[in-house]
């Protein structure tokens, strides 16, 4: 199908205002880069939080497009691209890293030292809640031929950053407790993978009951709806997916000795840590982000042999600034996957 000259994009034109659905031209590939026709893309908190910013907050230039959750067919490359990628899906790796930093080397591409307070697309970069994307380089793509772009799409970021926080912890997690707060978009997901690569004892915190139940259903051996009502034995990890004053203190109240305390949601809250005082001893906090792609790679293998199965709800992109609207209203079990009209 030849490929139009102009798209529809839900691109946000003012700091604290909703976005619109706008025509903008459809980007051509230059030298490295590949276009995406956009198969599936994910709503996340993220955009929210980027929605609410003052003017001055982030370095970034609007009208930006958003949306950093997608799954894509190569429609076109660039000059020196592998043609071998044309009409290949492929899930997209969200930060857009320079791969060749110090911490690109090691494997962190997540930590990016050229970054430049723009993290990638639909972060600072032009986004795919569009009909088309750019994508910088072939090495943001994860293949994922024969698999469905709705069930791939959150795998780019609700999946990947549950992996990759527990992944960092999985030394302390192995035959311990561990407690996920918060079994949204990703706590989800988060219990499924603990369920399938790990052996611990899974406890899930959440205020909803239907969250609690398909927690259950994924493999949570205890659930409550406050982490004192769940909780009856010091806990190895907590993996907080809230991020709140009151989720952090919840946490750090119940941690065990050398126990770790990571802060995965970016819900506002803060604490004060301390040596002799309210943690335990050999305490750790940690906030990891987001994820390298070697976790992307793993989270696609996982969602190819039905090991993980992200709970979607999918809506259709005209729909995208009211499905923005209830995310913000709370109104959403799991993940609101766009697909094209
Ligand atoms: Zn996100
Ligand atoms: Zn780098």
């Amino acid at each position: 199908m030849p490929i139009p000259s102009s798209m529809r994009a839900v691109q946000l034109t003012a700091w604290q205002s909703e976005p619109e659905l706008r025509e903008v031209p459809v980007p051509r590939p230059g030298p490295g880069e590949l276009l995406l026709r956009v198969d599936a893309a994910g709503l996340c908190h993220s955009d929210l939080h980027v929605m609410s910013c003052p003017p001055g907050t982030l370095p970034y230039d609007l009208p930006m497009t958003l949306g950093h959750e997608i799954a894509g067919t190569v429609v076109e490359v660039g000059d020196g691209v592998d043609g071998s990628w044309l009409d290949r899906l492929a899930v997209v790796h969200g930060v857009w890293s320079c791969g060749t930093c110090h911490s690109c080397r090691r494997g962190h591409e997540n930590h990016c030292l050229h970054l430049d307070g723009r993290v990638g697309f639909g972060l600072g970069r032009p986004g795919g809640l569009a009909e088309y994307v750019l994508v910088p380089a072939a090495r943001q793509l994860v293949a994922a031929d024969g698999m469905v772009a709705t069930e791939l799409a959150p795998l780019a970021d609700a999946a990947l950053t549950a992996y990759h926080a527990i992944r960092l912890h999985r030394e302390a997690i192995e035959g311990g407790t561990v407690v996920v707060i918060g079994a949204g978009g990703l706590g989800h997901l988060a219990v499924q993978i603990l369920k399938q690569t790990t052996d611990a004892h899974i406890v899930v915190v959440d205020t909803r009951p239907a969250a609690l139940e398909a927690a259950r259903e994924h493999g949570a051996h205890t659930t409550g709806t406050t982490v004192a009502e769940a909780v009856d034995a010091p806990v190895d990890v907590v993996l907080d997916f809230v991020g709140a004053d009151s989720t952090l203190a919840a946490g750090a109240e119940v941690l065990a000795p050398g126990g770790r305390l990571v802060m995965v949601g970016g819900g506002g809250g803060s604490m004060t840590v301390a040596k002799g005082r309210d943690l335990p001893l050999g305490w750790h906090v940690n906030a990891p982000f987001w994820g390298p792609r070697q976790d992307l790679e793993a989270v696609v293998e996982l969602a190819r042999g039905g090991q993980i199965v992200a709970d979607i709800e999918v809506v259709r992109f005209s729909d995208t600034l009211d499905a923005y609207r209830r995310l913000r209203e709370g109104d959403v079990r799991g993940r609101i996957v766009v697909v094209p009209d």
